[in-house]
């Protein structure tokens, strides 16, 4: 295949893909209550998840179609072995402007150098709440003191674009809001907080516990300081972002059930397993690995692409009567 560019990755509602979200795991070592089971988690086989052969051929088959931007995520992407290799041959692609990482942040202690090494800039650590036991109540595991380490051995390692995504949940970490915005303005780090979103693997999710962006800001607002928001950023992320009056501190949100931002929806994902789903709540997908291990050709593979593209939807379907849940739990799509 050429590098000359292709028709961009256009869905019937006008929306450019250029934002690729790479699983490169389904494993994990905790188990946050909201996206993965207890115990005995079926994971898969390691013969069908992709090489990083073959995750590197698929981003470079989806540059000439415009893809720009990658984030690699999982289950938990530090506990595939040599991840700073993929990095490395990602970052080296010609036409990639972008690649983040999505971590729980456990393993960034022995990781976060390698990986800065490799050309990682853009860091986003998962902490749902600053308060130990909470940690564990939630993670349904131990580690809160490695996430810490984990977050300053990637500040020594030079990452300077850190934030701190925050699953916010109704009756249960409504306390660590204002800790958090005294953390983001200490650290510098930007806090976004996520709203809680029906792809928990026990099907235990409710609207009740979503714990609402807007009530957020405005207990952030009234108990520490007001927050304005931050004009000029890039439309088609979905955080909101905030800032502290004074100019100190940054406080995201990424408010899928109250305030969906599907219209200006620009990604889509390829799980460990290489399959490519439109959206997170999409309830079909597409198979890549057989044909990445077949002998398709790359055009074969954009077209597969395309089709997949072709048959996204307007938004998810969170808000209505006739929503329904995703096979595959969050761990196992990749976040
Ligand atoms: N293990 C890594 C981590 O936790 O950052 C990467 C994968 S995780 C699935 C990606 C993000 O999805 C995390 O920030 C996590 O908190 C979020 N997440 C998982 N399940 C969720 C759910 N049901 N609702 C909202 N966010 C969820
Ligand atoms: Fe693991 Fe991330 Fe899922 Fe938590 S949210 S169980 S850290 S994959």
């Amino acid at each position: 295949m050429t590098s000359e560019p292709l028709l961009p990755l256009l869905d019937t509602f006008g929306r450019q893909h250029t934002n690729l979200r790479i699983s490169v795991t389904d494993r994990c070592n905790i188990r946050c209550f909201y996206c993965m089971p207890a115990e005995n988690v079926p994971f898969m086989e390691r013969k069908e998840l992709l090489t990083y052969e073959e995750i590197e051929r698929f981003v470079r088959i989806m540059i000439p179609l415009g893809v720009e931007k990658i984030r690699l995520t999982g289950g938990e992407p530090l506990v595939r072995r040599d991840l700073d290799r993929l990095v490395a041959r990602i970052v080296a692609l010609p036409g990639i402007r972008d690649v983040g990482l999505t971590t729980n942040g456990l393993l960034l202690g022995e990781q976060a150098e390698g990986l800065y090494r490799a050309g990682l800039r853009r860091l986003n650590v998962s902490l749902d709440a600053l308060d130990p036991i909470k940690f564990r109540e939630v993670t349904r595991r131990d580690g809160y003191e490695q996430v810490l380490a984990g977050l300053k051995a990637a500040e020594r390692a030079g990452f300077r674009e850190i934030k701190i995504n925050a699953v916010s949940i109704r009756g249960m970490t409504e306390d660590e809001i204002v800790p958090f915005g005294h953390f983001a303005r200490r650290t510098g780090h930007e806090v976004r907080f996520i709203e809680y979103m029906p792809l928990d693997a026990e099907s235990a999710w409710e609207r009740e516990k979503v714990l609402f962006a807007s009530e957020i800001v405005e207990r952030l607002s009234r108990e520490l300081m007001p927050l304005v928001p931050l004009r000029g950023a890039d439309p088609h992320a979905p955080a909101t972002e905030y800032v502290f009056e004074d100019g100190v501190g940054r406080i995201g949100f990424i408010p899928s059930v109250s305030q969906p931002f599907c219209g200006s929806c620009n990604r889509f994902r390829i799980t460990a397993d290489g399959k490519v789903r439109n959206c997170l709540f999409s309830l079909e997908e597409t198979d890549i690995r057989g044909l990445l291990r077949g002998t398709a050709a790359d055009a074969e593979i954009v077209e597969a692409v395309r089709g997949s593209i072709a048959r996204k939807w307007a938004g998810h379907h969170i808000n209505a009567a006739d929503f329904i849940q995703p096979k595959r739990p969050m761990y196992s799509i990749g976040g």
